[in-house]
């Protein structure tokens, strides 16, 4: 039978961390109660674990631990931020500004918004998919509320340069959203140091459960709650902190941010010894800057090849992703590839590669073996 296949998905998601799991056993059946509930001791209990979740977590990233808000995730926290916060400042201007390669959880809250009559500007990349600042500089208007731009590609790995869009937009009163979800757990981030108004993340890409995230905000950052109900979070948030996945997102955090350099270091020598073994296969080419970029990440495309015949060749030995794993589903090539101005074809005969704790030598051995015989059987005329 065919053995499992090599997981090389780990931008669209982590295994969760064992010792994460045994971090939020005892909130699921013993220390139950609703932290809301401040009424009783399980109570207090559970609201006490909540504070020290959050507490962790800012001290993590060098916040407050009120600017904290728990959500169900990354697609959560930035529509709390992006439309919040366009709702919020709704009475200074109605423009935002967001770039093509975002995620769907960024773009489509901007698109709604723009169908409720804000501006929107998406602006483009070149081929390496890094935003030049002085490009946003042009986009930005006397009316512009919003900048969005995230930490880290999900697909091509890119970082972008996030210390010069929040000096931007501080100078200019504009708040900066940035979708840290692929950056967070992997490389340092303090986003009051770099002027990042409001900052979203979430637990399952940094080896932490799924269904959990927050939204950073910034002290003095507005922002209208999204979901109303019983008021928890500040307000800005409602319905019940689930006790279990905030214990489990602080301590996944903190064992990610632990073993993130000699974690990175390691990916980062497997990922060349990838990058290298692929390209000499020829008729490869690396989508996306090669620097700066996360070095777990790894986006080719392969020429001469047709992507769905490859893609399902390659499902029988590896779990990899064309374009994010959210989009997928439609059969659409990947709007981050099309951005940086790869064809249809080429976006679809594309691979990512998503390296992470579990990923092996002997893996990446055995990839590239596969990769060579796959490429050159589908080459074959
Ligand atoms: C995974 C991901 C999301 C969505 O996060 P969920 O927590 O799964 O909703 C958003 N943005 C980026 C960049 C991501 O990688």
């Amino acid at each position: 039978m065919a053995a499992a296949p090599i997981y090389f998905d780990h931008q669209a998601s982590t295994p969760c961390d064992p010792a994460v799991v045994a971090a939020m056993a005892p909130y699921w059946s013993d220390d139950f109660a609703n932290p809301s509930s401040r009424n009783h001791r399980p109570g207090l209990a559970a609201a006490a674990a909540v504070e020290t979740a959050r507490r962790r977590l800012a001290g993590a990233l060098g916040v407050p631990a009120e600017a904290v808000l728990f959500t169900s995730g990354a697609t959560e926290a930035n529509n709390l931020a992006i439309k919040g916060l366009c709702e919020a400042r709704m009475g200074q201007g109605r423009h935002l500004v967001t770039v093509a390669t975002e995620h769907r959880a960024v773009l489509d809250p901007c698109r709604y918004l723009e169908r409720l009559g804000f501006a929107l500007t998406v602006l483009p990349v070149p081929a390496s998919g890094l935003l030049d600042p002085a490009a946003l500089g042009a986009a930005l208007r006397p009316d512009t509320v919003l900048v969005s731009v995230m930490a880290a590609n999900n697909e091509i790995g890119v970082l972008q340069p996030l210390a010069a869009i929040g000096a931007l937009c501080q100078a200019r009163g504009i708040a900066f959203h940035c979708d840290g979800a692929q950056w967070l757990g992997h490389l340092p981030l303090r986003p009051l140091d770099w002027g990042i108004d409001l900052l979203s993340f979430s637990g399952h890409k940094f080896y932490g459960p799924k269904g959990i995230g927050a939204l950073v905000l910034a002290p003095g950052v507005e922002i209208a709650p999204q979901i109303h109900g019983g008021g928890q979070e500040r307000g800005l948030r409602s319905g019940s902190v689930a006790t279990p996945l905030v214990v489990g997102l602080a301590e996944a955090l903190a064992r990610a941010l632990a073993d993130a350099p000699q974690r990175q270091q390691r990916l980062l020598a497997l990922g060349e010894r990838l990058r290298l073994g692929l390209e000499a296969l020829g008729g490869i080419a690396v989508n996306g800057a090669l620097e700066p970029r996360l070095a777990h990440n790894l986006n080719v495309s392969v020429a001469g090849v047709d992507g769905g015949r490859l893609h399902r060749a390659l499902r029988q030995q590896l779990a990899v992703s064309g374009g994010s794993a959210c989009s997928s589903a439609t059969g659409e090539p990947s709007h981050v590839l099309r951005a940086l101005g790869l064809s249809r074809a080429a976006a679809a005969a594309s691979v990512r590669f998503g390296l992470g704790r579990g990923t092996t030598d002997l893996q990446i051995e055995q990839t590239l073996a596969s990769m060579g015989e796959i490429v050159k059987r589908l080459r074959q005329p």
